[in-house]
């Protein structure tokens, strides 16, 4: 499995130290196949420790979330804060409020941000947290109540130059308002110590729409630099309903392409006119309801319950819902069908065996940690706004959104070059993001 006797002996140390935590040795494993030539070419990695050292998080604060639901009831959930490394700036990564969500998936998103955060070229270190409370079908006070209950605790670990939470699966601009008002309650400071705020109290314009924009002008360049293609003209599938999903289908629309599907945990909606996204955002963002309900005014669409938008035929796809959603079976039926590009949008959407068929059969693959980069880098300019007490316009963020993800593009293919893997868009990200972490943290010395 590695080639390198060094990241085969911590990677054996990690599963020993791990047990049960398979999305972070997961996560872990990618990173160390990817960067094995870059611990070869420079024996400072080693002498430092720099993997025993990045693979393990700075803290992990765990805490228990008391609140009281519309019936009266007492309600119990679990609560964590991944602060995972700060060699380049604050902590900084989203809040999943899913019932998934264990301490396992939590290492593993706050070990993929730290890179992802260094890719962006911006000052922020990589953390994550949640709670397995699930949104779904509670009511804004009950959704109020465990968010003032969740910061209760919270608030005493975070701050604008220490960690920065932000949004994530389940946690959207209801969540950060009622997290945002919980937080200056307790601690009588209005201050960047969230991103995704409100336009009126701190937020940014483009962060909502900044991950789903950020994938396709990922793509774009990709396509571009690699293909010498667009996404004029091209049929997009796109998994999730959220707001990644939203915003992606947005931007490819904008670009020239048809996006035929959208999903969400219950099943698919396949349109072959395209997507009518005014009806999606209609669907999930007014009225927080399900994607089956698309049908009902779009007689040419089909609901499909279960079943995997990735057995269609389209020449892009877009994973954008969670984890593990695009499988070794999945990646055959996109080559099948002819496929030139799989761009995450949600994070390690991709099993390791539809990565390995990707490339296989050279069809592009961009890891979420680079064709994702688009949301936190809007929170990293949401954070240089804030500390300046400014906002900028949409087109000034956009365009410095848009020169971000080209310049991600650039650097991924700038590494991947360095050790002759051409346009191995995973090898090249893992590599550059991990350098600049890696650099900072023996500049910094040994703590
Ligand atoms: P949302 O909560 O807005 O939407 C999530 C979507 O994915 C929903 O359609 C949801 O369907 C679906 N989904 C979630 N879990 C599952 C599951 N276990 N099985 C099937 N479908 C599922 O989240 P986001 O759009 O913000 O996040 C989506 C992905 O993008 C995540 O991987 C997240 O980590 C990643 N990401 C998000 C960023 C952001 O800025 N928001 C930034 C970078 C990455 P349902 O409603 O049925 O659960």
């Amino acid at each position: 499995m590695f080639k390198t006797q060094y990241a085969k002996q911590v990677f054996g140390m990690l599963s020993a130290r791990n047990p049960g935590q398979a999305e972070f040795l997961q996560a872990a494993q990618e990173v160390l196949g990817s960067i094995e030539p870059e611990l070869d070419a420079n024996p400072e990695l080693t002498s430092n420790a720099i993997l025993e050292r990045i693979t393990e998080p700075d803290r992990i604060v765990r805490f228990r979330v008391t609140w009281v639901d519309d019936l009266g009831q007492i309600q119990v959930n679990r609560a964590w804060r991944v602060e995972f490394n700060n060699a380049i700036g604050p902590y900084k990564g989203g809040l999943r409020f899913h019932d998934s969500v264990t301490e396992s998936i939590l290492k593993f998103l706050g070990f993929e941000q730290t890179f992802k955060n260094a890719l962006t070229g911006l000052w922020m270190g990589g953390g994550k947290g949640g709670s397995d409370f699930d949104p779904h079908g509670k009511s804004d006070g009950e959704v109020m109540r465990f968010c003032q209950a969740f910061m209760t605790e919270l608030y005493r670990h975070i701050g604008p130059e220490s960690d920065v939470p932000a949004g994530d699966i389940g946690v959207g601009g209801r969540e950060i308002g009622y997290l945002f008002g919980q937080y200056k309650r307790v601690t009588k400071q209005f201050s960047g110590v969230l991103t995704g705020k409100g336009l009126d109290f701190g937020g940014s314009l483009v962060r909502t729409e900044a991950t789903g924009y950020g994938l396709c002008y990922y793509v774009q360049e990709a396509l571009r630099r690699l293909r010498n293609d667009s996404f004029a003209d091209k049929t997009v599938v796109i998994s999730g309903s959220g707001n990644v999903a939203i915003f992606a289908c947005e931007k490819a629309a904008q670009l020239g392409a048809k996006v035929v599907t959208m999903s969400d945990s219950a099943g698919y909606v396949y349109d072959p006119d395209g997507i009518d996204l005014a009806a999606v955002k209609a669907i999930k963002l007014d009225r927080r309801g399900r994607i089956a309900e698309y049908v009902d005014a779009h007689p040419g669409a089909k609901f499909v319950a279960g079943g995997s938008v990735w057995r269609l035929p389209c020449d892009i796809a877009l994973p954008c819902a969670t984890q593990n959603e695009l499988t070794g079976d999945d990646a055959k039926a996109l080559i099948a069908n002819g496929a030139i590009i799989v761009a995450e949008g949600a994070n390690m959407p991709s099993t390791p065996e539809a990565i390995d068929a990707l490339h296989a059969a050279k069809v592009l693959f961009a890891p979420g940690k680079a064709s994702n980069a688009g949301g936190v880098a809007v929170s990293g300019l949401e954070m240089s706004q804030d500390s300046q007490l400014i906002q900028w316009s949409f087109a000034e963020v956009d365009e410095r959104l848009r020169g971000i993800m080209v310049n991600i593009v650039a650097q991924s293919l700038a590494a991947a070059g360095d050790y002759g893997m051409g346009e191995d868009l995973m090898n090249g990200a893992n590599i550059a993001g991990f350098r600049r972490v890696a650099g900072a943290m023996i500049a910094q010395g040994v703590y």
